[in-house]
């Protein structure tokens, strides 16, 4: 059955593909959408889902302070204002870590920086009881917060059917066929027409586009969920700082977010760079190394002792060499946008890339000066 000729076909219906349709929506009204996934809405196969995500201005390299300034002053506001609801609840980040290591980058970028200060100890322990003295006068980003995950992408659902973007899932892509006057999408039941198409398909690019095969790797992550003993009430949001720490050893990069309802339990786990490349439709179980690893990381940096597991997920990054995305045409393609390699660090720029993504995929490039200005470090290759 042949479909009617869309303007654009959106292949992933994850945070980035419901962002850039959204965005697409409102800079061209009336243009055609068609949104598809392979898996049902709120799925947990990807590397989206989940309650809460980290944002924050502190970073080991000026493009991205830039852009998470830009993403907080304007573009996070615009989508609440959509939404009618806050999406980001402001808690301010603990920032840490040991020199001689990538540490170095962050403090070296964060020197100076206006909302970004030294907490002496001695506040740590008065603000912060339940993070263990280590001798360290962590850095505060006061811009730092825990968005609403899942909330945002319930929201931006709605607002795309608002915009009254067509949105299939499931249905998986098969492939790509860019040649002739208009591309053709062949998904697992028709083929589709369309104009042009923007590729958000995370973690599964590789298997669509293997031709990027050499510039994405995907690495599996595991989280858990811990509660403290005591009072739940210091290890809730917003009482709880989000934080980060960053080992000598690339390895030992930890991140955590206070409990945030429905959630039970202070996320915690390593953010993990480096692993070893996965398929991402083969699940496995968590490690029991790293479980053990997480909680040895509780027991040296929390002043509480770990009374319980309350869950451990499974999660999904697309991992680029440098840790900047892939976003704009592809390399062999012009009417092809990628919008891919979020590097496990991708949710808190959403709004801002998804923005970015949908004026390449329109007009060939963006007007946003922050990611023009450093254009060259996110293209495809
Ligand atoms: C554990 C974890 C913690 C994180 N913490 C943070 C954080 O604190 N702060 C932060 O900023 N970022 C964080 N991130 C990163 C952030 O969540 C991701 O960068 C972001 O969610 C990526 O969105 P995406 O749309 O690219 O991926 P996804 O949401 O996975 O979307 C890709 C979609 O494409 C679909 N798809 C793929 N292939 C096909 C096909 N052939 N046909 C149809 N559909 C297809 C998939 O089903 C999927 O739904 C974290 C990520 C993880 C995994």
């Amino acid at each position: 059955m042949n479909d009617p000729v869309w303007d654009y076909v959106i292949v992933g219906g994850g945070l980035y593909g419901l962002s850039v349709a959204y965005a697409l929506a409102q800079l061209a009204p009336g243009v055609r959408i068609c949104l598809l996934d392979q898996f049902p809405d709120g799925h947990e196969n990807g590397s989206s889902h989940g309650i809460t995500r980290v944002t924050r201005t502190t970073y080991d390299s000026p493009p991205f302070v830039e852009l998470a300034r830009r993403a907080h002053r304007i573009d996070w506001p615009e989508l609440e204002r959509a939404a009618g609801e806050p999406l980001i609840v402001q808690t301010g980040g603990l920032f840490s870590g040991e020199p001689g290591g990538g540490w170095d980058d962050f403090e070296r970028t964060m020197a100076g920086h206006p909302e970004v200060e030294r907490l002496p100890r001695a506040e740590l322990r008065s603000r912060f009881p339940l993070f263990r003295d280590r001798g360290e006068s962590p850095l505060f980003d006061s811009t730092a917060g825990v968005i609403r995950a899942r909330r945002t992408l319930d929201v931006l659902r709605l607002l795309c059917d608002r915009h009254e973007i067509d949105r299939f899932a499931p249905e998986r892509v098969l492939s790509i066929d860019p040649g002739g006057a208009s591309l053709r999408v062949r998904t697992e039941r028709r083929t589709l027409v369309t104009g042009r198409i923007v590729i958000a398909t995370g973690a599964w690019t590789t298997k669509l586009l293997p031709e990027l095969g050499e510039r994405l790797r995907v690495v599996r992550q595991t989280v858990l969920f811990l509660a403290l003993e005591g009072p739940p009430g210091e290890a809730e949001v917003p009482a709880f700082p989000v934080w980060v720490h960053v080992g000598r050893d690339p390895r030992e990069f930890f991140y955590g977010i206070g409990a945030l309802s429905p959630d039970r339990g202070i996320k915690i786990a390593r953010h993990d760079t480096v692993g070893e490349g996965v398929d991402p439709d083969l699940s496995d179980e968590p490690d029991p190394a790293e479980v053990e690893a997480v909680l040895d990381f509780a027991a040296a940096h929390f002043a509480r002792p770990v009374s319980r597991i309350e869950r451990v997920d499974r999660c999904l990054y697309t991992m680029t060499e440098d840790e900047y995305f892939l976003v704009g045409p592809h390399p062999g393609e012009s009417r092809i946008t990628l919008a891919t390699g979020f590097s496990g660090h991708g949710f808190k720029f959403a709004p801002l890339i998804g923005r970015v993504a949908a004026e390449i995929a329109w007009s060939g490039e963006t007007s946003v000066p922050e990611f023009r200005r450093h254009a060259a470090r996110f293209l495809p290759r």
